[in-house]
């Protein structure tokens, strides 16, 4: 992973083979992305802070780790030191790092994850546990003026699927696997768990479920807080174990508290996850609809039929016109191609080509059941005059979608900050939120005297409603630092949302970029609630300090003893119990022989 931006160092994004790109952002941003870029600070001009330590610590994780899996490298601490918002990137590329993590250590087994949580709370050191660095919420960084020391808990090493129980399609998989490697290990003995983020190649399992995360096929598989079942999670008191029983009447669910916990609970060691077998057929079909409101409503109304696709989203008018600049040089045929149907939607269809919608939809299943799933989808398409261009766009889609992200990197170097701001609403007031985010950011763009776009898509449909996930890009004015302007259109788009009754995010967490919305999203005692439980579990504040709901305690809880922090002693705040392991439970009599994929997943 790049240390000042997305992915690896030899892939990046260029706008040579897409030959509308340069005007249209030249029209959107009045910025010439053909003119020289700006690189980054230069890794050799940057001074990372010495890492400091009380005596004796580094010693002790070497004993728990081995000595190979300690590391003080400036680049290792400062890659381990943030997340990639755009807010990171910034700082980050002009050499801002932060309080960068004091050591990382990368424990190899969940006894070894224990001996580093204890040795942490014996030293009152901050205990953060890093997946692959992509959250963009602020999840990772330490408080700027943490002074305990900082640890950053690499969980690289657990990359394991332990097993796999045919029978419940319940998979046990180590926490720091990344995407691809999951996949990998699943698909060589023919299951899939189906969660594909667009970060899905540099993000992990325990990242997911700390973070809430959702793929780009939920609507079939669900997201990650459907598909984790149960849990093994290293905390303060001791090995949390989360049974993977399909359903249970413990009280307020334990396994809820650990997803979305963006490590304040414990280090997640394991996740029992529900998997599917490989599907025999996978498709994504293209639509073009007439427009925002009716390709909405007939995203709606597939979520309300009997139809099970594995995608459903759909583009507003400008991120239809964004994808289409970003298309290859077409050829003489697609050229001539193009034409023809633009001409029939004008003339045969009545579109207005400035106000039409792309969408993609996604199926997957036998042969049998995608037939008859596109037909169940072009019943309900077509009365809202939706057209299907078929596979070519989905598979362009398909196959690019891993690329999309290193477009920021490409902006950012040219001047151009862009950033996601994503929500959720029910269908019948997702309108209302769609024109306030957009009249939000338009009406940011304005008091800033700055260019700027805003563009939407709808993905993860449920029945009740559905995310609205909004992409916006301004060209700094010169007037004020460049994050204070992204600041204000970032938070105009954010309260919009929690104004109109969406949520502060669907599938990106609070860390600390949200948290300012948290109470308006969950009112003032389910803050109280979350403060009483983080600060129950982890009296010391020792676990990624200041996530969530920010770093003040409620008034009405005795102030912290952070001026006298311990810096050679134990946390303060260490549970009465030690921290312990829990026997492993048994594993399960291996079952039959697997059985053929049931329903699919039905939506939340
Ligand atoms: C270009 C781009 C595209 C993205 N697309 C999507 C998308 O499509 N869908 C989506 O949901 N998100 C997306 N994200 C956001 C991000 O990938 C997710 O938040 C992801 O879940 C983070 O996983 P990670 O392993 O990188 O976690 P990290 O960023 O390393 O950590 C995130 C949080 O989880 C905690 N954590 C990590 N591992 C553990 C563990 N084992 N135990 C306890 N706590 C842990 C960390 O302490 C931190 O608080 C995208 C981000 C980028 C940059």
């Amino acid at each position: 992973m790049k240390w000042w931006g997305w992915g690896e160092e030899q892939i990046a994004f260029t706008h040579e083979d897409k030959p509308s790109l340069r005007p249209f952002i030249l029209r959107h941003l009045e910025v010439d992305i053909a003119t020289p870029p700006t690189a980054p600070v230069a890794f050799s001009d940057v001074t990372v802070p010495a890492p400091v330590l009380p005596a004796g610590l580094a010693e002790r994780l070497a004993g728990v780790v081995g000595d190979v899996h300690v590391s003080s490298d400036g680049m290792d601490r400062v890659v381990h030191a943030r997340g990639k918002s755009l807010r990171d990137l910034v700082r980050t590329r002009g050499g801002d790092l932060g309080r960068v993590p004091d050591l990382v250590v990368r424990p190899g087994t969940e006894d070894e994850l224990v001996g580093v949580l204890r040795a942490a709370l014996d030293a009152d050191a901050v205990v953060i546990a890093f997946g692959a660095g992509s959250n963009i919420s602020g999840s990772l960084e330490a408080p700027a003026g943490e002074r305990r020391p900082v640890l950053s808990v690499d969980m690289g090493r657990l990359d394991r699927v332990l097993s796999i129980d045919p029978v419940a399609r319940l998979a046990e998989i180590q926490a720091g696997v990344q995407g691809p490697r999951l996949e990998a290990q699943l698909n060589a003995a023919g299951w899939t768990l189906g969660h594909f983020p667009d970060s899905f190649a540099h993000s992990t399992l325990g990242g997911w479920i700390a973070t809430r995360s959702s793929g780009m096929q939920s609507d079939k598989y669900g997201d990650i807080a459907e598909l984790t079942r149960g849990l093994r999670v290293v905390a303060p008191s001791g090995t949390l174990v989360v049974r993977p029983v399909p359903s249970t009447s413990t009280g307020p669910s334990v396994r809820e508290m650990i997803l979305g916990s963006e490590g304040r609970l414990g280090l997640i060691s394991s996740a029992t996850v529900q998997v599917h077998r490989l599907p025999s057929e996978r498709t994504i079909l293209g639509y073009l609809f007439p427009s925002w409101a009716e390709g909405l409503a007939a995203m709606r109304d597939i979520a309300a039929s009997e139809a099970t696709p594995s995608v459903t989203r759909i583009s507003d008018a400008e991120e239809t016109q964004f994808s289409f600049a970003t298309r290859k040089q077409p050829t003489a045929v697609d050229k001539l191609q193009s034409k023809a149907l633009m001409t029939f939607l004008e003339r045969r269809k009545g579109y207005d080509l400035g106000a039409m919608c792309l969408a993609f939809v996604g199926y997957e299943g036998s042969e049998r059941h995608v037939r008859a799933q596109r037909c169940k989808v072009g019943r309900i398409i077509g009365p809202r005059g939706g057209l299907c261009i078929g596979t070519g766009p989905g598979a362009l889609y398909d196959q690019k979608k891993f690329d999309t992200p290193y477009i920021r990197d490409f902006l950012l170097d040219r001047g151009v900050l862009a950033d996601v701001s994503e929500t959720a609403a029910p269908w019948s007031r997702l309108p209302l939120v769609y024109d306030a985010a957009r009249t939000a950011a338009r009406g940011a763009f304005a008091e800033l005297g700055v260019r700027g776009y805003v563009m939407c898509h709808l993905s993860h449909s449920y029945h009740s409603g559905a995310c609205l996930y909004f992409t916006f890009a301004i060209t700094p004015s010169g007037r004020r630092a460049p994050l204070d302007e992204y600041a204000v259109v970032k938070s105009a788009i954010q309260q919009a949302f929690v104004d109109a009754g969406a949520t502060l995010s669907h599938h990106h967490a609070v860390g600390t970029e949200h948290a300012e919305w948290l109470e308006q999203d969950i009112s003032a005692p389910g803050v109280t609630m979350l403060r009483a439980l983080f600060d129950g579990v982890d009296p010391g504040g020792n676990l990624n300090p200041g996530k969530i709901v920010g770093a003040d305690l409620a008034p009405d809880l005795p102030a912290r003893d952070d001026d006298g922090v311990n810096l050679d002693g134990p946390s303060r705040r260490v549970v009465a119990e030690a921290v312990h392991t829990t026997p492993a439970q048994p594993a399960a009599a291996p079952p039959p022989e697997p059985v053929p994929e049931a329903k699919p997943a039905p939506r939340a």
